[in-house]
């Protein structure tokens, strides 16, 4: 199985289907990340507030596959924005996960009450980025109106929008921002843990039409929520700690939806989001600090 790559806007490549470890706790952090990497993942999303990144570290290192063919993907958290904090936060990330250069580095959320802080934020991350620290900048969460606004007082353009979007939450206004500036539409969510594990009514995993399309590939819902996203175009980050549901969401190369599959999941949108407000993320509220490395 080979992972499709993704061209970035400034020529760096991505592997699509990364493992993301977003509620992985520390103590199996390491052999789910190891676990990817034996399947063929070779990209991982981690971020400073997921208090795992010493872990994914440790599972890169132990895994054997050498550091410069693995895509290592972090966030900075709202209480290191501000420019000199952002540049400490890479400092703390870059050392808790052992490496000198991270390969692509985002601003977890925009921080809408503190734009200001923010933007500085991203101002250090184009630093990083013209240093030769991180291989691409990005941020996530970022809605069309702060976007707009980071693009109009920023240089660079980011590589990468990660957001929330499965067959229930589509984002389709956010997608087509990211398709007129060059910006990778990158799934968080990607195959609907938000409807299972944030307590919706329905689950994607569930779903009799994502079940139906499976039927017809020999495949499950998992496996057709992320072909849809390959086929879109998009990247997906989908988290497990099993190792068979590591090896079932690679197992995504040997099959193609058809124009009416893809049109039939498309149609799946409730407009609902799973996950938080990103205008409800402030410094009082989610500010915890990230402990040094
Ligand atoms: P996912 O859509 O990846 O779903 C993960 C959930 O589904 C887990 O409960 C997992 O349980 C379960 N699961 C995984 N594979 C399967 C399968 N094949 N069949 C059935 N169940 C399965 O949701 P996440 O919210 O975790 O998102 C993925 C990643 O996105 C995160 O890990 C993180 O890296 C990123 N993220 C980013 C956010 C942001 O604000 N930027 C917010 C949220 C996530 P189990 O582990 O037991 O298999």
């Amino acid at each position: 199985m080979t992972n499709n790559i993704i061209t970035l806007n400034n020529g760096v490549e991505l592997p699509a289907i990364g493992l993301g470890v977003f509620q992985t706790p520390p103590d199996v952090t390491t052999t789910a990340v190891e676990e990817a990497l034996r399947t063929g993942y070779r990209h991982i999303d981690t971020a400073a507030a997921y208090m795992n990144e010493r872990e994914v570290g440790e599972g890169i290192r132990l895994s054997g596959v050498p550091r410069e063919e693995i895509f290592i993907e972090t966030k900075l958290w709202i209480s290191d924005y501000g420019y000199e904090a952002a540049l400490h936060g890479f400092e703390k990330s870059a050392k808790k996960l052992g490496v000198e250069q991270i390969d692509l580095l985002l601003l977890h959320q925009p921080l809408t009450t503190r734009f200001d802080l923010t933007l500085d934020a991203y101002r250090a991350l184009e630093k990083l980025l013209a240093d030769g620290k991180v291989r691409a900048i990005g941020v996530s969460n970022f809605m069309p109106e702060y976007l707009e606004r980071l693009l109009a007082e920023t240089s660079v353009v980011p590589a990468v929008n990660q957001i929330e979007l499965h067959p229930y939450y589509q984002q389709k206004e956010v997608q087509s921002l990211h398709a007129q500036h060059g910006i990778l539409t990158q799934a968080w969510s990607p195959i609907g843990g938000i409807t299972s594990y944030g307590g919706a009514e329905k689950s994607a995993f569930e779903d009799p039409t994502l079940l139906e399309i499976g039927r017809e590939h020999g495949k499950s819902a998992a496996q057709v929520m992320l072909r849809w996203h390959l086929q879109q175009g998009r990247s997906a980050i989908p988290k497990s700690t099993r190792a068979e549901r590591i090896a079932e969401n690679f197992d995504v190369f040997d099959f193609e939806l058809t124009n009416g599959q893809l049109a039939a999941i498309d149609a799946l949108d409730t407009g609902v989001r799973g996950g938080p407000d990103p205008d409800s993320i402030t410094l009082e509220t989610f500010g915890m600090p990230i402990p040094e490395a």
